[in-house]
């Protein structure tokens, strides 16, 4: 019996070369879990039927002694992330029988790593939540507290890891859709610099923010997946070439806590009591902790959810029933359309693609979208001076541990859980959510730490040190 609670990718790794299992019994394995829990947690929307032949093939490489990083290591993906021929759907209606035409480079790489894709898992629609609640298709329950949601918006991710599903799963994070759901599901969150893992086959929401990351158990874990994936991509012309993906620090001595910033409406005591706690340790492991300001900080998430509706409404205007999944015929174009979107869009989209259009017009595009800009400039200078004094940026990944489903009455209250994950968005650093102990309820707490642009290197040395007991 292999024991999927304690297996990290590396100790995977060398169970699979050492001939302890195979790739194919490890994936049997997983599929067994996931035939007892997934029932309950709803994490996977499908378990892909090529996955026991992509395991074979697996063993076959390790059997030749041609094994890669990731061969045979059983994973899963968010359902808005392109495999061929496979379905995909942003957990949305108007995708509903769409299947991928081509690879998203993640996919292209695991596949020539020999990785297992074992199925797609559940997300707010179009990564708009967090908490999935605006997935057409359910809630995806957090495994650590089937009474909690599993954060959003790649709860279903999350819940894979958290819930021993998959070894490790792929999200997207454009306002905190890694990091959130890690933290509410005790596991590691990676949302790494922006432009270090091509977007090409990740539909988008917002293209000027969205990355794709990993869910790990271990912060070794999330390193091995990044370094894996971190490749340049002439597909995407947003990804950085690897030669000028330069971060001049090398080791971190100071850690900077931005304390107005923590003093919003809204944040919970006993989160901000573990925060101070989880600083305390990282005294103890030789940090200096200091005070830092940055301004403008606060008006993050203002930024964020004028530029990302601006995007969204202009990347969901692909979905008109003529190009891709549900297509209901009206009495010309127009009315398609009309009937199409109206069927096919859920509640939230529809809001945000209201709202971005709203920013983007005539007469409000300067007063809105243009300020935002602006904006997002002058936090993105301020952020970089402050890496000139500290090394790291440390805050809570969220405000509150995990809510019961339908805890967040109105969008607004939805939106504040966006609240310190934001800004690594907009600023494009890299930034990490790492488990920091439990609630009086037992409830999972996080710490998020980012870095400068390109520092993941100092977001791993210091996520070691930090996850051991
Ligand atoms: N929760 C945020 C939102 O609703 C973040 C989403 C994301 O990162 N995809 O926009």
């Amino acid at each position: 019996m292999i024991d999927l609670k304690k297996l990290t990718i590396k100790k995977a790794q060398d169970g699979l070369r050492n001939k302890e299992f195979t790739s194919l019994e490890l994936t049997n394995a997983y599929i067994e879990e996931i035939k007892k829990t997934n029932e309950n947690i709803n994490a996977y929307l499908e378990i892909f039927e090529d996955a026991i032949d992509q395991a074979k093939k697996a063993d076959e490489i390790i059997s030749k002694g041609e094994s890669k990083t990731l061969t045979g290591v059983p994973l899963a993906i968010k359902d808005n992330l392109l495999f061929k021929d496979h379905k995909a759907g942003a957990s949305s209606k108007i995708l509903e029988g769409y299947f991928s035409t081509y690879d998203a480079k993640v996919i292209e790489t695991l596949k020539e790593e020999g990785a297992v894709i074992i199925g797609r898992t559940n997300m707010d629609e179009f990564a708009m939540g967090s908490s999935t609640e605006t997935s057409a298709y359910g809630i995806t329950k957090n495994p650590k507290a089937p009474h909690t949601v599993a954060g959003g918006s790649s709860g279903g991710s999350a819940a894979t890891v958290a819930g021993d599903m998959a070894l490790f799963s792929l999200g997207s994070d454009t306002g905190g859709s890694i990091r959130q759901p890690a933290g509410f599901c005790g596991i590691v969150g990676l949302k790494p610099t922006y432009g270090t893992i091509s977007r090409s086959g990740l539909m988008a929401m917002g293209s000027s923010l969205d990355i794709i990351g990993p869910f790990t158990k271990s912060v070794e874990d999330a390193e091995i997946v990044f370094n894996t994936l971190a490749k340049e991509d002439a597909k995407d012309s947003t990804c950085v070439l690897e030669k000028d993906r330069i971060c001049e620090k090398k080791e971190v001595k100071k850690i900077g806590v931005p304390r107005s910033f923590l003093k919003g409406e809204g944040i919970n005591k006993e989160t901000l009591e573990n925060f101070e706690k989880s600083l305390d340790k990282l005294r103890g492991l030789g940090y200096e902790i200091v005070d830092i300001d940055i301004p403008l900080m606060e008006y993050s998430l203002a930024v964020y959810y004028v530029l990302m509706p601006a995007e969204v409404s202009t990347n969901l205007s692909r979905f008109d029933g003529i190009r891709y999944g549900l297509s209901i015929s009206g009495k010309d174009v127009a009315e398609s359309y009309k009937k199409t979107k109206e069927a096919g869009f859920g509640k939230e989209a529809k809001r945000r693609i209201l709202l971005g259009t709203y920013v983007l017009s005539h007469g409000y595009y300067d007063a809105y979208y243009n300020k935002a800009v602006k904006l997002r400039h002058k936090i993105t200078e301020e952020m970089k001076k402050v890496f000139n004094e500290v090394d790291l940026i440390a805050t809570p990944t969220t405000p509150s541990p995990a809510f019961a489903p339908g805890a967040k009455a109105s969008p607004l209250e939805m939106y504040l859980s966006d609240i310190f994950t934001v800004p690594a968005n907009i600023t494009g650093v890299p930034a990490i959510s790492i488990p920091a102990g439990n609630s009086s309820e037992g409830l999972p707490l996080d710490i998020q730490f980012m870095a400068p642009h390109f520092g993941e290197k100092l977001l791993f040395e210091v996520g070691k040190k930090f996850e051991v007991k």
